[in-house]
């Protein structure tokens, strides 16, 4: 039984210490061999070594084979490992070696993979507003691979923006959102084109610029330039993403009525109440909430740009940071919408 009993300490001295396996298992057989020698060079009882030992000669030689065996299956194992999560691909399509790596854990997801990855490079995505909703959104929708991002906003950056418009620095105070945000997108990943438009939404460009597109994101604060930009999407029949978001709330939905679901102008068709939704400069935003909406309208984009999942279209997302609650409702198109109705 010593001999059992060395072969054990050592493995479990290498073990304790984190001697590397190779080492280990190099004295493990180094030991074994010697026993087998012994118990060979003096066969039969009564030699006081093997007797010392243990065993017998097959016992040993049979404990080294069954060794040998699991070695054998676990490098097998781990080679088939190392090809599983490794892919070898070559690069494919549209994609160079680095950006295969950099979206590799896209390709993993059965929803996206390589068809969905080559989506999201052909996209050509419209964000409207540069600020709280659209720095995040425009973040992972660069991170993402989309390959065309388009940035519309007629401000600077301020002081009071980088509380929570996350695209920017201390730096960038006083440039124009929208180049600020290009550096930065583009300097995220430089696989993708970024569009910026130092400008106003106004009604004689809207139609122009969103027929570029195939998606537009809006995170805009006014009314006005919402309903602008909804009225132009239905028009074009594109599908529009929009979020809103006041102090601690916020909503979010995909409104498309060339796919059955209603536009804007069907669930909001007259601007709130004065007092009644504060924007941001008015009422105060906690800094986190545009990022949760905002990030959630870079993934309902990257859903329906590859056809993952199940959108928003016809359900209005409600969240309530300040006291952790979400609802869904299911929200329906209006014969009567003066926008898209008729
Ligand atoms: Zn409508």
């Amino acid at each position: 039984m010593t001999g059992l009993i060395l072969l054990a300490v050592i493995a479990a001295l290498g073990w304790k210490l984190r001697a590397p396996a190779g080492l280990v298992w190099g004295m493990l057989a180094l030991l074994w061999g010697a026993f087998v020698l012994v118990h060979g060079l003096f066969p039969g009882p009564g030699h006081p070594l093997p007797a010392l030992i243990g065993g017998s000669l097959p016992g040993w030689i049979g404990l080294g084979v069954v060794a040998a065996l699991v070695q054998a299956y676990r490098w097998a194992l781990a080679r088939l490992r190392a090809r599983a999560v490794v892919p070898e691909a070559p690069a494919e399509g549209p994609f160079s070696k680095a950006e295969l790596g950099r979206y590799s854990r896209h390709l993993l997801l059965r929803e996206i993979g390589g068809t969905g990855q080559r989506r999201l490079k052909s996209a050509r995505v419209l964000v409207v507003g540069a600020g709280g909703l659209g720095s995040p959104a425009l973040l992972y929708l660069s991170a993402a691979g989309v390959g065309t991002l388009g940035v519309i906003d007629h401000d600077t950056v301020s002081n009071s923006n980088l509380q929570r418009q996350v695209l920017y620095r201390d730096d960038d105070i006083g440039k124009p959102k929208v180049f600020a945000a290009a550096a930065a997108l583009t300097a995220l990943n430089p696989f993708i084109t970024v569009k910026p438009y130092h400008r106003r939404l106004t009604e004689d460009i809207a139609a122009d610029l969103i027929a570029e597109y195939d998606l537009v994101l809006d995170g805009c604060d006014d009314f006005d330039t919402r309903q602008l930009v909804n009225r132009a999407c239905v028009t074009a029949g594109k599908p529009l993403i929009s979020a809103a978001i006041s102090q601690w709330e916020g909503q979010i939905s995909l409104y498309h009525p060339a796919s059955g679901g209603p536009c804007l102008a069907c669930l909001f068709p007259k601007a709130p109440a004065p007092g009644l939704a504060p924007t941001c400069a008015e009422g105060g935003v906690m800094a986190a909430l545009p990022g949760i909406l905002g990030t959630m309208t870079a993934a309902e984009a990257i859903k329906e740009i590859t056809g993952a999942g199940t959108s928003l279209r016809g359900k209005l997302q409600l969240i309530d940071a300040l006291y952790g609650e979400n609802r869904t409702i299911e929200v329906k198109r209006d014969p009567a919408c003066p926008v898209c109705g008729g």
